[in-house]
């Protein structure tokens, strides 16, 4: 297994920083994941702006909108002035930060196929199918729960109007397959809160409950120490459904239970889901922590209940993805250097950029290693500017 076990995500000789990130790892490490995520951030927004496709990040409480609204103001003025593309005066202003619609029952965030031209209002729908429409309705019911319910919870769910067929799925925890897959990072130290639980009994990338118990969910195969591991959201198995399916299937995710009430698409189901050719309804900011996709069957051992060249194709396109808006982000925070951070940083991740192959998995396994560093994406994205610049606002 290949594994980084290094303090820092991009690696080079930065002398020891000290370990006041979360579970104990480095504050360089962090810095890191703020600068992969902000790069990513900024290279998916310019990519959508440089064809006038619309923008738009919602929030889901009046507490979280001061962030965002930070968050996104960086972002504009990162792009604005830019001499890395040619976007038209005052093109970044149309970036949008605005409330998410309000959670109700059976609520749907859509995968809307070839939709990225569209406004985002428009992109939502509703399942076609008798069958489809009753699987939402039980998969959202509050009184007989179907699977966890707790926070982040949300149950893909598919509509396929050929076969007149549904099909629900929740969140899968599984083991991340790093051979033939890339080398995905684990700080060489970490420690969970509680007891008898870090990484000699835990792998990295677990997900916790304030309590410190690890988020219930699916299994997937192998979980094991060392070794990270991901979670597949809901709307990315739909996905991966659609495609295997046909192309008349939509992908709809469900917030289910009260504790998960952002009735959006959290950042990386997002760059995957345009990748994919189904951008969804409504982009969130906040926490995509320990997100990964699906590998195919072979390398895993887990049987999908689609085919592998489903699969296989979308990786292939996100990765390609991953590695064009990480390059055009940092290539426009290259003309910012002054005010990041942690601007030394930013040379490694543009040399490491420059010599992968755009093919590679390089650049989405540095997106995967930044998402198991947890945070809200907002927020990284605040952080990873100077005080100086924040103190402006
Ligand atoms: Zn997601």
């Amino acid at each position: 297994m290949a594994l980084r076990r290094t303090d820092t995500i991009l690696g080079g000789t930065a002398a020891p920083a000290p370990a006041t990130g979360p579970y104990g790892v480095s504050a360089t490490a962090v810095d890191d994941a703020n600068l992969v995520l902000t790069a990513a951030l900024v290279g998916f927004t310019a990519a959508r702006l440089v064809t006038n496709q619309p923008v738009e990040f919602v929030y889901e409480d009046a507490d979280d909108e001061p962030v965002n609204s930070a968050a996104v103001d960086l972002v504009r003025r990162a792009l604005a002035g830019t001499r890395v593309l040619d976007l038209p005066d005052g093109a970044p202003d149309a970036v949008a930060v605005a409330p998410a619609r309000p959670w109700e029952q059976a609520a749907l965030i859509t995968g809307a196929a070839g939709a990225a031209r569209s406004q985002f209002a428009t992109r939502n729908a509703v399942p076609t199918t008798a069958e489809a429409e009753q699987l939402r309705q039980i998969a959202a019911s509050v009184t007989e729960p179907l699977g966890y319910q707790g926070y982040g919870a949300y149950t893909g769910l598919l509509d396929d109007p050929v076969r007149r067929a549904g099909s629900v799925t929740s969140t899968v925890r599984a083991d991340v397959p790093v051979d033939g897959h890339g080398d995905r990072w684990a700080p060489p130290v970490y420690t969970y809160p509680g007891p008898d639980n870090d990484q000699d009994t835990q792998p990295w990338g677990l997900l916790l409950l304030p309590d410190g118990s690890p988020v219930p969910g699916i299994e997937g195969p192998h979980p094991h120490v060392p070794g990270v591991v991901g979670y597949t959201h809901g709307m990315v198995q739909m996905v991966y459904s659609a495609v295997a399916r046909g192309p008349w299937c939509t992908p709809f995710e469900i917030a289910v239970g009260r504790r998960t009430t952002k009735l959006a698409s959290c950042f990386p189901c997002t760059l995957f889901m345009y990748a994919a050719g189904f951008p969804p309804s409504a982009v969130h900011l906040g926490r995509g922590d320990s997100w990964a996709p699906w590998y195919p069957s072979d390398d895993t051992g887990h049987r999908h209940d689609v085919n592998d060249a489903a699969i296989t194709m979308t990786n292939a396109r996100w990765r390609l993805e991953c590695h064009q808006q990480l390059t055009l982000g940092a290539r426009v925070l290259g003309e910012h250097a002054d005010r990041l951070v942690a601007p030394g940083r930013l040379d490694l991740l543009t040399g490491t950029l420059a010599a992968s192959a755009a093919d590679s998995p390089v650049a989405a396994d540095l997106l995967l290693d930044a998402l198991t560093v947890p945070g809200k994406v907002a927020q990284r994205v605040v952080s990873a500017f100077d005080g100086a610049d924040q103190d402006r606002r």
